[in-house]
């Protein structure tokens, strides 16, 4: 007994996987003789993890470069390790680069895309403060549902299903509701929607009104839709790295993102950033923000953007930091006018094969389809979800519709390095043997 107490405790790092094997194997000879009333621990977990390759050809996530894999299984260090925290610096001054603007306060949120949304709102309106949304799918209902979470007053613009809200309309709702701010989802990436804001920042300024704009879509002429103007906005931008986007130069207040689709990172943060008239807004509050974990002041204490000695605010989640420093990095070396010309010029492929192969867009006006996400629509008698189920056997993930759509309609995502011309010209392929396939017929 006492020489099986002495092996137990030889370090386990020194020893090879099958001495770690044996050396289970004997901790569970040991915790049998010792059990008594534990509830076991689950069989399959005794038995390596699967995990099929597959080609993320969906909203997200996208895949990972090896680069980006290897950056992530690196050694973790602490969370407040000199040598770490310049990686974080590195992180931000490379996101800095991909928002195209000099705000301090530019870090991650440790979440996905949605803590983006919950960090965006939470600082920047109070309770009691109203929000008006424009829905034309998924997004803008996540935004009414967070608005009511968080205490604030909700109104609704909604437009039908695959059509966009008019200006006329929207204006209407800023005149009669005076909201404090109001969301708009540019780029509905449930529907591939794309809806125009033109002029609406001058109603929003006539009544004092904030937008608060989620796009995962480029609009025809931006700097046509924000003019200069006092008033905040915030952006969502699934999109960030394929399209165009320049944070200053447009007078954006607030954007946050995801990692998981244009990056190629692991989902896990969300980039963000607040301009200064945002941290204003922030600073002069009449009550605190109500989460010391998305507290911007806090966040942007670890993240190294207030100047001030770094703070413990929480672990950051080491290995995704590693992963989206080196995925920054990727970008940084193609640089963002490339990635937003390969990215259009991929799409436009994407569009054009489609076409000669009988499929429909969804989004009629080329221009109003987004560089990263092709909707298409289902053909006639095919049956869309067997066909995405049959791509997904063959390694192959695209995605169905959303909600109401999600039977007649498909995703196609070319975030990143899956924005590639071989690869689309493999995926149209396959989609067309699954439509001719009579067993995915309707
Ligand atoms: C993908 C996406 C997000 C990301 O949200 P997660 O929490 O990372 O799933 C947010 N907004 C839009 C418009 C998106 O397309």
């Amino acid at each position: 007994m006492a020489a099986r107490i002495t092996l137990i405790r030889v370090p386990l790092f020194a020893r090879s996987f099958s001495a770690f094997q044996a050396k289970t194997a004997q901790y569970q000879e040991k915790s049998e003789t010792m059990s008594s009333n534990l509830i076991p621990p689950p069989d399959v977990l005794k038995e390596p993890i699967k995990i099929p390759p597959r080609q993320l050809f969906g909203p997200g996530p996208s895949n990972m470069p090896d680069a980006v894999a290897h950056t992530q299984s690196m050694s973790l260090l602490g969370h407040l390790h000199p040598e770490f925290l310049k990686v974080m610096h590195d992180v931000r001054d490379g996101l800095k680069y991909l928002f195209q603007t000099t705000n301090d306060f530019t870090m991650c949120a440790s979440g996905t895309g949605h803590s983006g949304m919950e960090c965006a709102f939470l600082n920047l309106l109070e309770r009691g403060e109203s929000l008006l949304c424009v829905t034309t799918g998924l997004w803008g209902r996540r935004a009414e549902s967070l608005g009511q979470r968080l205490g604030l007053q909700t109104f609704v613009v909604e437009a039908p299903q695959g059509e966009v809200v008019s200006v006329e309309e929207i204006s209407k709702a800023i005149e009669q509701h005076k909201p404090t701010a109001m969301f708009v989802c540019i780029g509905e990436s449930s529907t591939g929607i794309v809806q125009p804001i033109q002029g609406l920042s001058e109603a929003c300024k006539k009544h004092n009104t904030l937008l608060i704009a989620d796009t995962v879509s480029r609009s025809s002429n931006k700097s046509d839709i924000f003019p200069k103007k006092k008033q905040s906005y915030f952006f969502q931008v699934a999109s960030i790295g394929a399209e165009p986007f320049k944070m200053d130069e447009w007078g954006v207040d607030c954007v946050y993102s995801a990692t998981q689709k244009v990056l190629n990172a692991p989902p896990g943060l969300a980039p963000i950033s607040f301009s200064k008239r945002a941290m204003d807004k922030i600073r002069n509050r009449k009550t605190k923000v109500a989460s010391f974990y998305f507290d911007a002041l806090e966040l942007g204490n670890y993240w190294g953007c207030d100047g001030q000695i770094t703070r413990y605010h929480h672990t950051a989640p080491i290995s995704s930091v590693y992963a989206i420093r080196s995925a920054l990095s990727i970008i940084a070396n193609e640089s963002l006018e490339h990635s937003w010309e390969r990215h259009k010029t991929n799409v436009k492929l994407l569009h054009s094969l489609l076409e000669e192969n009988g499929f429909e867009c969804f989004v009629q006006k080329p221009e109003n389809r987004l560089a990263c996400l092709t909707v298409v629509k289902v053909p006639q008698g095919v049956d869309g979800k067997k066909v995405t189920a049959s791509l997904l056997g063959k390694g192959l993930e695209i995605a169905n519709g959303l909600g109401e759509s999600a039977a007649k309609l498909w995703r196609i995502g070319t975030f990143g390095g899956n924005s590639d011309e071989q690869k689309i010209r493999n995926v149209v392929k396959m989609l067309k043997d699954e439509v001719q396939n009579p067993t995915n017929k309707l």
